[in-house]
Parts: structure tokens; sequence; C-alpha cells
């Protein structure tokens, strides 16, 4: 370990995020000879919780885990500083950039690349994070089959919501699908839905508390328009209320859309000279691993030229 590694604190590009987006754009920049510092909470994002992953070219079936494993080993390859630490605060300067994290370490750089992808919406209510593993989750991928022969709820009304109410209607006898507002979905989905008799829709209706002793043992509900609450016994409670993008601390000088996600034009530049993102944390619509690893192989090649054209 080379000691003097941390004491530089001052670097020409630093990459937040280290998911598929963020450690692709840390290869890119260390092959250009970027002095990079790549800061993330944890080397991996989201696939570290796909079970399966079928679509990365080059594997026809790999975990999320060895897929992760195989993306640090080649990130090994490389000069590329990288600390663990959660970035609060970024501002910008007048040559560059402030980075702050959590620990307290403050770094500086010319360019940014923004990766830190996104992340699923809570519900905010007692239990959720007592239960968090114990019977509340937000992977029905990873989690469905460990509540074979239960009743669970599933918290939201789009897309995804209804596509796990389906998914966990395969293994459990009552799906509750608990929705404060109309599905917002396809037809065809919401006719699959409809006529599917183990899920129970409850539109209308909000999560308030979630119960149990060691396990989740029921939720509280309550009807929106009427007040009255229920009590409905599961076993999980599947938290598919859409996902938000980690954007905020970036939020008071770049411009985002409604959906709070970084607008990037097609070389991953951001409105703020210097400042680039790539993968879910932007707008570009389809999130995917593959997708987030070329946007940031993109994101790191438009940040070297912006260097280069800054010498
Ligand atoms: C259960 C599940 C299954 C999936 N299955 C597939 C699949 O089969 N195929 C497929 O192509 N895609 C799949 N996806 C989607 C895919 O994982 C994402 O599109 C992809 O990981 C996005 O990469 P990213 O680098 O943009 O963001 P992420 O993977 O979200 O990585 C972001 C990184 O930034 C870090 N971070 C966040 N905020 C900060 C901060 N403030 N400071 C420092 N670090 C921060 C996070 O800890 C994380 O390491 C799946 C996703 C999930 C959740």
């Amino acid at each position: 370990m080379n000691p003097n590694l941390g004491r530089q604190k001052a670097f020409e590009l630093i990459i937040i995020g280290g998911g598929p987006a963020g450690m692709t754009a840390g290869v890119y920049a260390a092959r250009k000879k970027i002095r990079a510092l790549l800061i993330t909470k944890e080397l991996g994002g989201q696939p570290l919780k796909a079970p399966i992953i079928e679509n990365y070219l080059g594997y026809q079936y790999i975990s999320g885990y060895e897929l992760v494993e195989k993306f640090k080993e080649h990130l090994k390859f490389f000069d590329l500083q990288i600390k663990n630490d959660e970035v609060i605060k970024v501002n910008p300067l007048k040559d560059g950039f402030k980075v702050e994290t959590v620990s307290g370490r403050i770094f500086s750089a010319k360019a940014l690349i923004v990766a830190t992808g996104k992340s699923a919406r809570q519900l905010g209510v007692p239990g959720e994070k007592e239960f968090r593993g114990k019977g509340v989750t937000h992977c029905a991928t990873c989690d469905a089959p460990l509540f074979q022969g239960q009743a669970v709820a599933v918290a939201g009304g789009e897309t995804k919501s209804l596509e796990t109410a389906l998914q966990l209607a395969n293994y459990c006898p009552k799906v509750y699908l608990i929705s404060p507002h109309p599905w917002v979905a396809n037809e065809i989905l919401k006719k699959k839905v409809k006529n599917e008799p183990k899920i129970f829709p409850l539109t209308g209706y909000q999560i308030i508390e979630i119960k149990g002793y060691q396990f989740v043992e029921e939720v509280k509900v309550k009807n929106l328009s009427t007040a009255e609450e229920r009590s409905l016994p599961v076993k999980g409670v599947f938290v598919e209320s859409g996902y938000k993008p980690n954007s905020n601390f970036v939020s008071h000088f770049v411009k985002l859309n409604q959906k709070g996600e970084i607008i990037v034009n097609c070389q991953g530049e951001t409105n703020y000279p210097g400042l680039f993102a790539a993968g879910d944390v932007t707008n570009v619509p389809d999130k995917q691993i593959i997708i987030a690893a070329g946007e940031g192989a993109k994101a790191a090649l438009n940040a070297s030229s912006y260097l280069i054209a800054k010498k």
C-alpha cells in the first residue's frame, strides 16, 4: 500500500458512485492516465441485489455478486484511488468542485462524474426500518421464494408494483396490493392483475404501520377517503413504491428533471461545465447494467476531453 495515498486531496477527476457506471468510468479514467478518485458507499451498487443477470454481454447467466467480483478484479489492474465514503455535499469552485463526505473528508477536482444510481423509495412508516430484512423487502426477485405459502403485501401502484404482485402470486395464496392512488401501468398489465384471484387490490389505501415480534406479522392500512383503518395478517411487505435518483447533493446547481434525474446530453454532460453524470441517476431512460457501464465510459472519455481542453 502506497503511504502517500490519501494525502493528496486535489484530483483532476472525482467519480462519485461505484456501481457499474462509476466503476467503468474509473477504468476509462485510469486508462487515460487521469489523476482520479472514486468515492463510493460500497463497490458494486444495485447488481449486488440481483440474484441472476442474463443480459450482460459475455455472460449468459451470472449472479450480480459474481459480476461485481469480476468488475472489482478488473479495477485492480488500474491506478485508481478508491475511498469508501458517502458524499454529502458538492459545491462549485472557481476552477472545479469541492466534495465533502459524511466522514468529514474534503476533496477537490477539476471535473466530476456523478454515478450515484438510484435507491428504493421508503414508506416512512413505523416498523419499516425495524423489520427490514425481517419481512420488509424491496426485492421480489431476491425474496419472493422465501414467502412461499404465506400472505404478503405489496406497497405501490406503479408498473413495478403490479409486476411484483403477479410474481408473488406464483408463491403466495394472498397478495394484498396496497396503493394510495389508481394504478399507473399499461392496460394489459392492469388486466392481468385484475384477473389474478390471489391478488387483493386495496386502491386508495395507505400502509400506516408494520407490526410484528421478531418478524413481520401484520400491516395496518388506512382508507384515504373514509379514514377507516384495517389490519392485514401478512408475513412479508414488498415495498415497491418506485426509486429515487441519488442526486440531492448536486440539485442546488445542476438541472434535474421532474423525477429528480440529472439531465445529461449524449456526451454525459450536464448543464454545469465540468460536471458529468452517468447511469441510473440520469435521465437516460433505460436502467440496465450494460447501459450504465456504457454511459460511464462515455462520461469518462468526455471528462478527459474537457480536462485536456482546460490545460
Ligand atoms: C434487484 C435488481 C435486479 C436487477 N437486475 C438487473 C439485470 O438482470 N440486468 C440489468 O441489466 N440490470 C438489472 N438491474 C438494474 C441495474 O442494476 C442498474 O441499472 C445499474 O446497477 C445502474 O448502475 P449505476 O452505476 O448507475 O447505479 P447503481 O448500481 O445504483 O450504483 C450506484 C453506486 O453509488 C453509490 N452511492 C450512492 N449515493 C452515494 C453517495 N452520496 N456517495 C457515494 N456513493 C454513493 C451506491 O452505494 C452505489 O455503489 C437490477 C436492479 C435491481 C435493484
